[in-house]
């Protein structure tokens, strides 16, 4: 069952009345119906279970250089993103306008990062704050077989997102694009500015354990 998604979309609600590029933020609306739909009054995660691809990395690879160095870890994704990178080395993945990929129930996830020998779990190659509520039931059973959780995040999340992530969530490394400038984020991202990463990254810092990198 596709669970309730109730997490604000920030690039679809914010108010940009400054916005140089405007059809860019119309294309992010856009581009969050592929994975996410209203229905009753709430959001739903289409992209719930569907596993797009999914690798054995070395941890060193998300990049995470300062926690369980040496570890191998079972890196997934779904497809979409909230973000529009021009340069994403991950476009057919995270600009792909199909809801696509393999089945596959939390415990059929942990469980090949157990048959593969690997000591924790990645949620990578897209945004993986699109598809917190399977990345949390993926990792509380991961928890439970004494695995470790790490977001790969571009860090435009929410209050509510950090919230969630600080319950399954052993380590995150933000990629901070662009050194969050403006223009750039507006020309080449799609969203109004940096104000949501630097909330997310002092949410994080301040509201959970996780480590951050
Ligand atoms: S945030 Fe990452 S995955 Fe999403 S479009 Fe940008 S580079 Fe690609």
């Amino acid at each position: 069952m596709k669970p309730s998604f109730t997490r604000p979309f920030q690039a679809a609600e914010s108010d940009v009345p400054h916005a140089r590029d405007t059809s860019t933020f119309l294309k992010a609306r856009l581009a969050f119906a592929e994975f996410a739909r209203t229905s009753d009054g709430k959001l739903h995660l289409l992209v719930y279970g569907k596993v797009i691809t999914r690798h054995v990395d070395p941890i060193e690879k998300k990049p995470v250089v300062h926690y369980m160095p040496g570890s191998k870890i079972f890196s997934i994704a779904t497809t979409g993103c909230n973000w529009l990178c021009h340069y994403c080395q991950n476009f057919d993945i995270s600009q792909r306008r199909k809801v696509e990929g393999s089945d596959h129930s939390p415990e059929d996830i942990a469980g090949m990062a157990v048959s593969h020998g690997c000591q924790g779990l990645a949620y990578t190659y897209n945004q993986p704050t699109i598809f917190v509520e399977f990345a949390r039931d993926v990792g509380l059973e991961a928890h439970r077989r004494g695995l470790v959780n790490i977001f790969v995040s571009n860090g435009y999340g929410t209050p509510e997102a950090v919230s969630v992530m600080g319950g399954f969530l052993d380590c995150i490394t933000i990629d901070f694009k662009g050194n969050g400038e403006t223009e750039f984020l507006r020309k080449y991202v799609g969203i109004p500015d940096a104000g949501a990463i630097f909330q997310t990254i002092q949410e994080t810092r301040d509201k959970t354990k996780i480590q951050s990198k």
